[in-house]
């Protein structure tokens, strides 16, 4: 059987003084893609940042494993050079922060291997006309005046220079035209194809996104915790249906 690539046991967070993860149980193998819906508010970006490392969100119990390590241990950056990315549901805009040396910095502040500037220039270039993106956007500053859907395919080059073991993308769907969604949907696939270690948490409030990515596992979460899974087509049974009936199934049992 396979290895687990992250273990998620009984973890509890909390964000200034309010518990929001609930004992909350998870683990991805190598190569599997799980998908993560839910109501607003029921914690999917705060399970999101607690695997990243944020400082706000405050571990009361629980344990993370990462390939066999305690990933709680780690800092922010040393969990990104493990090979943890996380694309976040609004990407920050930094004035002065030249885009070209922010890809450069974070390939190599999370990868060993030396590559020669020529190298990573054609690499980038080959990945960004892959994904439909004007080459001029290397020169401007990291998501200043970049619309939307330019932000999360700026995200998604990002994601496909460093392959990271295991890509969290938090909503990473809102707000992309049908083409956009396509296009990077594709870059994840290729990167699953492409890489014998890759894994993906998709948190999205959408069906389309898993249409395109066939999740292995789609997961309905509930003030903090996973109440129900099924497979891709649960996805189906939720747009149509909604959470309600879930939710009510949910607190029946629990009672
Ligand atoms: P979701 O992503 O599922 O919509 P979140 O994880 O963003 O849910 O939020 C869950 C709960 O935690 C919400 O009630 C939200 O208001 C609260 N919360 C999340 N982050 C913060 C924060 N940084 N400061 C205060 N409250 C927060
Ligand atoms: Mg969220």
């Amino acid at each position: 059987m396979a290895k687990n690539l992250i273990s998620i046991k009984n973890l509890s967070v909390s964000v200034e003084e309010k518990q929001i993860l609930n004992n909350f149980n998870l683990d991805v193998k190598n190569q599997e893609i799980h998908a993560i819906m839910g109501p607003n508010g029921s914690g999917k970006s705060t399970l999101a940042y607690s695997i990243m490392g944020h400082p706000k969100y405050r571990i009361s119990s629980g344990k993370i494993k990462f390939l066999e390590k305690d990933l709680l241990k780690l800092s922010v950056d040393k969990r990104a050079r493990e090979g943890i990315f996380l694309s976040f549901q609004s990407p920050l805009e930094i004035q002065g922060l030249n885009y070209f040396s922010f890809l450069k910095n974070s390939f190599s502040s999370t990868h060993q291997e030396r590559i020669s500037p020529l190298k990573f220039n054609t690499l980038v270039k080959e990945r960004i006309s892959l994904l439909n993106m004007p080459e001029n956007f290397l020169s401007r500053d990291l998501n200043v005046g970049f619309s939307g859907g330019e932000k999360k395919r700026a995200e998604i080059l990002q994601l496909n220079l460093l392959k990271p073991k295991l890509a969290i993308l938090d909503e990473t769907d809102s707000g992309l035209d049908i083409d956009s969604l396509k296009l990077v949907c594709n870059s994840i696939n290729n990167l699953k194809k492409e890489n014998k270690e890759f894994s993906a948490i998709v948190i999205t409030h959408y069906k389309k996104i898993l249409d395109f990515l066939k999740p292995d596992f789609v997961h309905v979460m509930y003030e903090g915790k996973i109440i129900k899974s099924g497979d891709s087509s649960f996805a189906n049974y939720i747009e149509k249906n909604g959470f309600t009936k879930i939710i009510e199934d949910y607190k029946k049992k629990s009672k």
